[in-house]
Parts: structure tokens; sequence; C-alpha cells
């Protein structure tokens, strides 16, 4: 795997203006690199800004967004000119599979003409052509090719998520953003189109993000993981480290939290909820929660520290730790 980025994000900010003239800081500063060919996670509760963040990269937020940061697609900031300089990206290059696959389509137009739309909108194939490769699209996610002229509700839940995967890679992206898109699926299909991204990615060379609460599915599909919380990542790093040694305290409860995949385990919640984001936070916004909180927590915010090459944390259990912080 090439250890080149082919997409970095840099300090991204995203606010988002509220009524009465207050602001809400979805996002606080997220910065990340995503290789070639590596599946990363994006994990946290609702709310805490992952959806946020992956809709800022594709340049879909609303009009009341604002956002700040760089997100580049080999060493390109395709946020430098806003829309100018997304659109041509997006689909082409970076493409995003929905949550809830129903939202993904149009009810009155069959699932085989909005596949080829996007192909006929950035030129990558026309008429016969971009039929053949939606028919072809379709096999690849596991679904007849007989079935291009069906309408979305001729489709089950299971179907419409393989449709939506394959609407996503209509293109030949080389990043899929993938927000949820096991959520409101039994679990037996959920299992199946999460072997069906992996291996997705894995035939295809695709760099993904999976954007999801459930950390132990993370575990089972990433190579690495991002946790956020209160819109910023408080920890990062290799799966198997973060698995084996978490170093924030929400990462852990959030291990505890979610069930498997086969269901076993029971669902625990994290007690409390997260912080509002349209006031100021004071010391560690996790710690009105946080079994772990000691006295610096609620006044002090802490840093980002790196604990092992590649692993950081935001979390003053590591004040300790000799690290340089990351740059
Ligand atoms: Fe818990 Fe304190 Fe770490 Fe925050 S800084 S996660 S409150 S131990």
């Amino acid at each position: 795997m090439s250890r080149e980025p082919i997409l970095s994000v840099e300090d991204l900010h995203v606010w988002f203006d509220l009524s009465g003239g207050s602001e809400l800081h979805a996002v606080q500063g997220v910065s990340f690199d995503l290789r070639p060919g590596e599946r990363m996670g994006l994990v946290g509760e609702s709310g805490c800004g992952k959806t946020t963040t992956i809709l800022a990269m594709m340049g879909l937020l609303p009009s009341s967004a604002s956002v700040a940061g760089s997100v580049s697609l080999d060493g390109e900031n395709i946020m430098a000119r806003g829309e100018d300089t997304v659109s041509p990206h997006r689909w082409k290059d970076i493409a995003m599979v929905f949550q809830g696959a129903m939202n993904a389509f149009n009810p009155v137009k069959t699932i085989g003409s909005q596949i080829v739309e996007p192909m006929e909108l950035h030129g990558t194939a026309t008429g016969k052509a971009a039929r053949g490769q939606t028919r072809e699209l379709l096999e690849l996610v596991g679904i007849s090719g007989d079935r291009v002229n069906n309408y979305p509700h001729e489709f089950s839940g299971g179907m419409r998520q393989r449709a939506a995967i394959a609407l996503a890679l209509a293109c030949e992206p080389r990043v899929l953003l993938a927000d949820e898109p096991t959520t409101a699926l039994d679990v037996m299909v959920q299992a199946q189109i999460l072997e069906l991204l992996v291996r997705l990615t894995r035939d295809l060379g695709l760099s993904m993000i999976l954007v999801t609460h459930d950390l132990p599915v993370v575990a089972q599909v990433c190579d690495r993981a991002a946790v956020m919380y209160a819109g910023e990542i408080v920890e990062m790093g290799a799966m198997s480290t973060i698995y084996h040694d978490p170093r924030h305290p929400y990462t852990r409860m959030l291990f505890g939290a979610t069930p498997d995949l086969l269901g076993d385990a029971d669902v625990i919640s994290i007690p409390g909820a997260p912080p509002r984001l349209d006031r100021e936070i004071v010391g560690c916004p996790f710690a009105p929660r946080c079994d772990s909180a000691f006295a610096p927590c609620a006044t002090v915010a802490p840093r980002r520290m790196e604990t092992s090459p590649g692993h950081e944390a935001v979390c003053h259990l590591n004040d300790h730790v000799v690290a340089k912080e990351p740059a």
C-alpha cells in the first residue's frame, strides 16, 4: 500500500447559522489522511459531526453551513474555490453511499436509469455503453442485470442498499464515503453489505471511509479508525492498536456500547448525552460522562498527544506520555 495519501483533510471546521444569531460549531478542526486502498472508520454517536464531515468533503452541505479548512485529493485542495473546484470530483473521484438506501433513489425512475445519470453527467459513458455498464455494476454488487428496469420499491431493503453502492460506483471513483450503509437492515443483510464493501474496496483498489456509530463493525471492516466526539476526532490510529489499547475513555465505552455483528452482546448505551455545540465548552467535552474523569478534566481542555507512532488521543490520561504532539 502506497504511503502517500490519496485524500487529506486538514483542519476542517463547519458552522451552522442558527436562528437568533448563534452558531453551532459542528466540526471542530478535523484532520486525517486516507491512503490508497485503505478503509477508515469514522465512528461516534449521532450528532458527533461524522456525517457533517463527509458531506463537507463532498460539498453537499446546506447554505446555512460555513466551511473552513482544506480537503486535498492527490495534493490538490478541491475546496479552494467551493463548488467550482468540488463538483468536477464529486461522484467521479469521490462518491458517497447515503444513509438509508431509499433516500438515494427517485421512486418514480428505474434503478438502471438512475445509475446511468451520473455516467452521462460526467461523460464517463453514454447510451448503450452506459446501459451495459449499469448491468455490470448491478452484477458486481450481487443483483441480476435483468433487474435494471425495476423501480426502487420492487427491491428489498438489502437490494436497494446494494443498488445504492452500484450507483456510487457508476463513475469509477477512487474514494467511497459510506454513511451508515447498514442502518435499518437486519443483522444478516448488514453482514452481507459489509462483506460486499470489503470485497469491492479490495478488488477495485478503492479507498473507503465508513461512517458508523458501531465501533465493533469498524473493527471488523477497517484498517484504521477515527473516533469523533463533539465535533472533534478524539482518538485515531490503526484499528488493531485502538482495539487492544484504546487511549480515550469514550473509545473504550463505545466498544462496550454496541452489539457485535451477530447481535449476541447486550446494547448498553453510554450514560448522558453529548454537549451542545452552540455553547462554549470548558475543559474536556466528555468530562460529564467519563468514568475516568479526574481533577483537571472539568477545567482544562486536553491536548492531542501521539501515544505511539500513528496513534493519537485527546485525553488527560495521556498527559504523562512523553511523545511529540502531531504536527
Ligand atoms: Fe475523561 Fe478526562 Fe480523558 Fe476527558 S480528559 S476523556 S474527562 S479522563
